[in-house]
């Protein structure tokens, strides 16, 4: 122990900032997180004896491309895709003990994953790079239709990969330069996001229109812009990516639809407005954004009528034991999962699985049954 722990946060009272870390173990080994932004410390900030591993910063998005990127950035920006996956942060705790384990994937919230963990090591080269750069840690999305986390397809991926976006200091959180960043992810063979080049903030703005045009053909999520020096970061997004969030929420009305449904109005009326569209191609986002409402609603309510269960289905495959540490990772954080296949495939073990949605299941029995509702 012994670390000036005011010093590593840059806080004052750190009792208070301690008082919201919660613990956890990996593989019987106590390691603390934060589960939620505290104190100007980044939420899923993770402590492992005298180590800590910063959390990613929440990247602010803006409704409008002019002005909202002049506005924000006073210098070159890199334009890159932001793609629809999981984010996870990959070091190299090399105290305490830890340093036995290896390279450790941790997600958003601050949890070490086992299965991300492999899925990382099977993926990325990342030995040479922490033993050239142990301080550092690898910020990567996690994408692909077989994952125990995320459901959105791309087609370059049959499975699972990893996309690295950003490099920064394990304990202080700094991020690399941009350029300096894609130049060592080239150089050690780590896959990254897809770049549409730096540019001026004022050219930016058509810059990130052509490439959100591209994408939303594509049905892909949207781009993230980075000011050269990594510092600073914003995120629009398709109109493609508000629908099938809204077809994702709504296939699970009362666990997710509420969250969902306000912000993705808002984007969507934000992004008519500056495309200064015509009255029929409003009309047609309007009916396009109702159907990724109601559709999905009414099919789950028919599939709970019929005495279907529902939740968020996901695919897996790897190492038997891996995947069992993850399906008991889930339960015993109050998941109920449905296990629908578990099959062998070569050396891999895939299973499909689904996390019930309680909360969808019974509000809508409910009212299926003729329960009321006070509003
Ligand atoms: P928060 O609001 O806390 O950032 P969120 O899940 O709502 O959380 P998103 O809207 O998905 O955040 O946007 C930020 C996330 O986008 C990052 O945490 C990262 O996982 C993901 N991401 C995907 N591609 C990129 C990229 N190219 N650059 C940065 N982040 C990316
Ligand atoms: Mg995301």
């Amino acid at each position: 122990m012994g670390r000036d722990w005011a010093a590593v946060f840059g806080v004052a009272d750190t009792d208070h900032l301690f008082e919201h870390f919660q613990s956890e173990r990996y593989r019987g080994r106590e390691y603390r997180y934060l589960p939620d932004a505290r104190h100007g410390v980044e939420r899923g900030t993770a402590i492992l004896g005298d180590a800590v591993v910063r959390g990613f910063p929440s990247i602010p998005r803006t409704l409008v491309l002019d002005p909202g990127i002049p506005e924000y950035f006073d210098g070159p920006v890199a334009v890159e895709e932001k793609l629809n996956g999981y984010n996870v942060r990959v070091a190299d705790v090399n105290a305490g003990h830890w340093e036995e384990f290896g390279p450790l994937a941790f997600t958003r919230s601050g949890h070490v994953c086992r299965y991300t963990t492999e899925t990382v090591r099977d993926q990325c080269p990342l030995d040479d790079f922490f033993a050239d750069h142990p301080d550092l840690q690898v910020c990567a999305e996690v994408v692909g239709p077989e994952n125990p986390y995320t459901t959105h397809d791309y087609d370059e991926v049959e499975s699972v990969a990893v996309r690295v976006f950003d490099l920064r200091d394990r304990e202080t959180g700094d991020p690399l330069p941009v350029a300096e960043r894609r130049d060592l992810c080239e150089a050690y063979g780590f896959e990254q996001v897809r770049s549409f080049g730096v540019h001026d903030p004022d050219a930016a703005v058509d810059a990130v229109g052509d490439a959100i045009d591209e994408l939303d053909e594509q049905g892909r999520e949207g781009v993230v812009l980075t000011a050269a020096d990594g510092r600073r970061r914003l995120k629009y997004t398709t109109s493609a990516i508000h629908r099938s969030d809204l077809e994702h929420a709504f296939a699970l009305p009362f666990d997710y639809g509420r969250d969902f449904l306000f912000s993705r109005v808002i984007r969507e009326v934000f992004q008519a407005v500056e495309r200064d569209e015509r009255d029929e191609v409003v009309r047609e986002r309007a009916r396009n954004l109702g159907e990724s409402i109601l559709l999905p609603a009414v099919e789950t309510v028919r599939a709970v009528d019929r005495g279907e269960p529902v939740g968020d289905e996901h695919v897996v495959r790897g190492d038997p034991e891996v995947l069992d540490r993850l399906l008991d990772q889930f339960r015993d954080r109050g998941l109920e999962l449905d296990v629908r296949a578990d099959r062998r495939d070569g050396d891999e073990r895939v299973v499909e699985f689904v996390k019930l949605a309680r909360a969808t299941r019974d509000k809508t029995e409910f009212y299926l049954e003729g329960g009321t509702i006070d509003e």
